[in-house]
């Protein structure tokens, strides 16, 4: 692609991004789908977000992504939040319509698509999540509001599991919640459907540690591991050797990405269609994921 004076500027803002796949990914389809558009990733510093943001609207930016620390502070400036965003109180991707901007959250939605892909309903499971940070907390209100039976959550920091619960239980009090420390030993994990890691332990470069042993759990669990670096967790790795089945966090970082383009662009895409074809291009051209 030639950028020129026509060209459509899009962004990624957070602290640190250095390493983040979000320009190769956006990029990628920008090309694909013949748009005139690039992708930049900023790394701004907290006294300058609002300066960013009121010169996005200057620019003429068409849309943006909001990453850690900024996901829930982006709120203030927004005209307009989508459900997701709403529901579970953080942004990931801005569109700026006429000088308006419109806060979405693909990152709840992203998961979701990997359990569609799959044919797996998340309705009646019982759900255990590892991790109380910003993604535990999309996660956990996604899932709550596909109608899980029960939801737990264990973290370190037990006060921060404490607020997550509490919030699911304001929003979903129909759903059985409770939560805990990463050690806890009263629940009962052989009932547990699915099991979610939404901590950084295993994550590189730590990669030989777990978050939790997998032989509590029954052997048709469902493991999911959101991280993507490495590709392959020793959580997941474990889940594999004992025959269950098993997600890493690729499939969902790629559907997150491409659900902020459909709405940036305003158009369906192919989007299975597109993380297939960019999954494989990550993994054979060995593409660093951080
Ligand atoms: P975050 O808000 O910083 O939360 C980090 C979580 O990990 C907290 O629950 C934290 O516990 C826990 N944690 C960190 N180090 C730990 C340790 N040594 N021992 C025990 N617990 C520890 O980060 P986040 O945005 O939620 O991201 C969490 C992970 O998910 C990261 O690995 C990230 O790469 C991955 N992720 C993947 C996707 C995807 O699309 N696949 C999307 C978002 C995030 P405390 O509360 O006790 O600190």
């Amino acid at each position: 692609m030639k950028v020129n004076s026509l060209t459509k500027l899009y962004c990624l803002i957070g602290n640190p991004i250095v390493k983040s796949l979000s320009p190769t990914i956006h990029n990628y389809i920008f090309d694909k789908e013949k748009e005139n558009a690039v992708y930049m990733a900023f790394n701004i510093e907290k006294k300058d977000f609002e300066n960013v943001i009121n010169s996005f609207k200057a620019i003429n930016v068409k849309g943006f992504n909001v990453t850690i620390p900024y996901k829930i502070d982006i709120i203030n400036f927004l005209d307009e939040l989508s459900y997701e965003s709403e529901l579970i109180g953080a942004v990931n991707t801005v569109k700026i319509d006429n000088g308006k901007l419109i806060g979405y959250n693909t990152d709840g939605l992203g998961f979701l698509k990997t359990f569609e892909e799959r044919n797996i309903s998340l309705k009646g499971k019982n759900i255990l999540i590892l991790g109380a940070g910003g993604a535990a907390q999309s996660i956990a209100l996604t899932v709550a509001n596909e109608g899980a039976n029960s939801l737990t959550i264990l973290n370190r920091t037990v006060s921060k599991s404490e607020i997550l619960v509490r919030k699911i239980k304001d929003k979903f009090p129909e759903i059985e919640s409770s939560y805990g420390s990463l050690n806890e030993t009263y629940i009962d994990f052989k009932n547990i459907d699915i099991l979610i890691n939404c901590t950084s332990i295993g994550m590189y470069p730590e990669i030989d540690k777990v978050p939790i042993e997998i032989n509590k759990f029954n052997k048709n669990v469902i493991v999911y591991d959101i991280i993507y670096k490495p590709l392959e967790t020793e959580l997941i790795k474990s889940a594999k050797k004992e025959g269950m089945i098993a997600i890493g966090g690729l499939d969902m970082l790629l559907y997150q990405a491409l659900l902020s383009d459909e709405i940036w662009l305003n158009r369906k895409l192919d989007i299975e269609k597109i993380k297939d074809t960019l999954k494989r291009r990550i993994l054979l051209e060995n593409v660093e994921v951080i």
